[in-house]
């Protein structure tokens, strides 16, 4: 155990908050501020402050279990990894590799993920591999990639936000999802910037807004639309720019001419005032951007709505220049990190397109396999969770707990429990984990080391600050065991700075290239930003060097010469397109994939609150949290309470064609009267995903989470 502070990160937010922890008598640790790492510089939300507790919580699981009988029992680890070895093989033998799926999680190391996909396609052999990171920003990774030949959630640090001129949040909460983050808004408007926040619902967030547009549900693709026309009738276009540095440009310019305002409006809700003062903000100063987060992103048309928010950064001039941009906030721990190294469906390592011949053959000699050996590009995340029982006949899940947060999520449950078998790695015995045939149980963060990569594209390391208890083991301990079991004894290190150094090499000349960042530089650097290629003329400059020995910076506390800085920000000079120009996208508007109708007349959106994290697997194990949220309700405006006859803690059954929830009325003038919220966080009769909508975009494959037609019944007094 470690008797001195250890610096480290949260275990939850793609902020990835610095924090230490400091050993407490009992054994255990507790959260210290950390003032020196500059994203959080010391504040934590209560997440954060509280995760120690399920390090130690009386629900961890520190044995495997097997169903036996129809129950889950105890089990040693050679029973369990026999089991799990032993139908993956049957299955193979019976169906074929693609029978074998593998479901992974954006809160996984950097060296999780890199693992799993290659024990996917390297010792299962399957194509079916995704993970939930899916569900997050794939919409926008998309739009980005269209747009700028490459897709790093935010193309700027966190502290150039303050510093610009305007800021157009679009779908974030980010006082309830990730606090510390809010101080930039703040500041921002401390030095005379504006806000600009774009959400249904008055937020906490949208309350420290200069303007709040409040579209309906659905729509922002709309309302990208009908500024961008109001900045090209206004004359307020970058000519210059778009000439320089775009192409595109007539065919999107034409495609937004046709939303006008009043049209753009009678979608919308949103005035043409409204729309125009937002124009007035954000095209008055020099340096402005566009964030977006899950509300435009999780929609059957995420991707074009993404492009639409793109086509306006373009069309003014923002993009890739210092001080403007766009940028995406990711949400899970390594939501970022987690769909760069080949988790992903249809991605190899430092974020290669898997059907890129030049990408196999550098990634299969990293393996020591043929490049023909690699399977293709596999389903998406949804669409493996639909084919479970059916096509895909076994399931290793690691790190995601989809039974709360799929979309119809009632279904995907079904679809789990008609598995021929089902083996899930966990800390604690989740909703899916309660419907496996083994089970797994794993380190946590503190009681490992490995990286992640935050929201910003800046690579962080996290130390090990705690032994595991007794009966656990890591990630890569199972996935090393079971390749040896199904005959694949070397390329499964079970030390995580040795699967970093192969990540390096795998990812090198990619994309997201880590090759120059080590362990060690990490440590003294705080993190590095990728992209961060090792020196050209040396094949191993820097090598492995743990987190001690020489240091990699000079005296003056700047990387050494031969040592490659990060790049925090990208695309001053080209973009990353085969031209080096951006691209603008001809997106027009069309409508969600389910309207309200007579039978379901009013629209569902989903989101999260501050006290629980995604599925609430851990936090809602947290005391302090669960009291602070401890279940779903139905937010609904008054005047739609009146007509349902609700009042407030009222129970409430939402239905969508998909299912039914129910779970007390909270009312509120904060959301528009023809829209109900829920929170996501709960399975039981709560579970807000019972009534999601799988509508998938076409491109990202993401499901339409934000939005679905539902109706309301009131069934009791609370
Ligand atoms: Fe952790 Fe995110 Fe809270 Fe920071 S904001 S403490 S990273 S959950």
């Amino acid at each position: 155990m470690q008797t001195t502070s250890t610096p480290t990160h949260c275990p939850y937010c793609a902020l990835q908050c610095g924090m230490n922890l400091n050993p407490t008598p009992e054994g255990g640790v507790e959260v210290a501020e950390r003032a020196d790492f500059p994203v959080n510089r010391g504040a934590l939300c209560g997440k954060g402050r509280t995760a120690p507790e399920v390090l130690s919580s009386r629900v961890r699981l520190t044995s495997p279990l097997v169903r036996s009988g129809g129950e889950l029992r105890p089990a040693t680890w050679e029973e369990a990894l026999d089991r799990i070895a032993g139908a993956f093989s049957r299955a193979r033998a019976e169906h074929g590799p693609d029978a074998l799926g593998v479901f992974g999680g954006g809160g996984l190391t950097n060296e999780k993920a890199y693992t799993l996909g290659k024990f996917a396609r390297v010792v299962l052999g399957t194509s079916q591999i995704d993970y939930n990171g899916r569900f997050c920003m794939s919409s926008a990774a998309a739009a980005g990639t269209k747009a700028f030949g490459l897709d790093r959630g935010l193309p700027f640090p966190l502290e150039d936000i303050p510093k610009t001129g305007c800021v157009i949040l679009v779908g974030s909460n980010l006082a309830e999802t990730m606090p510390p983050a809010l101080r930039y808004l703040t500041e921002l408007k401390e030095n005379g910037g504006t806000l600009i926040v774009v959400d249904p619902r008055r937020t906490r967030t949208a309350e420290q807004a200069d303007l709040h547009l409040a579209p309906r549900p659905g729509t922002d693709l709309a309302l990208a639309l009908g500024l961008l026309h109001l900045v090209v009738a206004e004359g307020r276009t970058d000519e210059a720019y778009i000439r320089e540095r775009t192409s595109g440009w007539e065919e999107a310019r034409a495609a937004a001419m046709a939303h006008w305002p009043e049209y753009v409006e009678r979608i919308t809700g949103v005035s043409v005032p409204q729309l125009r003062e937002a124009v007035r903000l954000f095209c008055a100063p020099e340096n402005a951007m566009v964030l977006t987060a899950r509300g435009p992103e999780q929609q059957s048309k995420g991707t074009d709505t993404v492009s639409a928010w793109i086509n306006l950064c373009l069309a003014t001039g923002r993009a890739g220049r210092p001080l403007s941009g766009y940028g995406c906030l990711t949400g899970q721990g390594n939501g970022q990190g987690g769909r760069e190294h080949g988790q992903k469906a249809d991605q190899l390592p430092g974020y290669r397109k898997l059907t890129d011949p030049a990408a196999r053959r550098h990634v299969a000699e990293v393996w020591g396999v043929h490049p023909d050996s690699l399977p293709g590009p596999g389903r998406s995340a949804y669409e493996l969770l639909d084919a479970l029982g059916t096509d895909i006949r076994t399931l290793l899940l690691m790190g995601s707990n989809p039974v709360v947060s799929a979309p119809r999520a009632a279904h995907i449950e079904d679809r789990l429990r008609s598995l021929d078998f089902l083996a899930v790695c966990d800390v604690v015995l989740s909703e899916t984990a309660e419907l496996a045939d083994v089970v797994l149980p794993v380190t946590q963060w503190a009681e490992e080391t490995g990286t992640t990569t935050n929201l910003e594209g800046r690579v962080l390391l996290r130390r090990r600050a705690l032994t595991p208890p007794p009966g656990v083991r890591s990630d890569l301990e199972v996935m090393h065991e079971l390749a040896a079991r199904l005959g694949v004894e070397k390329g499964f290190p079970t030390d995580p700075e040795e699967v970093f150094e192969e990540l390096r090499r795998a990812s090198a000349g990619g994309p997201a290239d880590y090759s120059g960042i080590t362990y060690r530089r990490l440590a003294e650097e705080n993190g590095v930003f990728w992209p961060c290629p090792a020196p050209a003329d040396s094949a191993e400059p820097e090598g492995r060097a743990g987190v001690e020995g020489a240091s990699a910076l000079s005296p003056s506390g700047e990387p050494a010469p031969g040592v490659r800085p990060g790049t925090p920000r990208l695309f001053l000079d080209r973009f990353a397109t085969e031209d080096g120009r951006a691209l603008f996208a001809a997106v027009s508007y069309r409508a969600v994939a389910e309207e309200p109708d007579d039978a379901y007349p009013v629209l569902l959106t989903t989101g999260r609150v501050v006290a629980q994290y995604q599925s609430g697997a851990q936090t809602r194990r947290v005391a302090e949290l669960n009291a602070a949220a401890p279940g779903p309700f139905v937010e609904m405006h008054p005047r739609l309470a009146e007509r349902l006859g609700a009042s407030e803690g009222d129970a409430v059954a939402v239905v969508s064609r998909r299912g039914r929830a129910v779970a007390p009325a909270r009312i509120s003038r904060a959301i528009r009267p023809d829209t109900v919220f829920m929170p996501f966080h709960w399975p039981g009769e709560g579970r807000a995903n019972t009534l999601t909508n799988p509508a998938l975009d076409p491109t990202s494959r993401m499901p339409e989470f934000k939005v679905c037609a539902v109706r309301l019944e009131r069934l009791g007094q609370g």
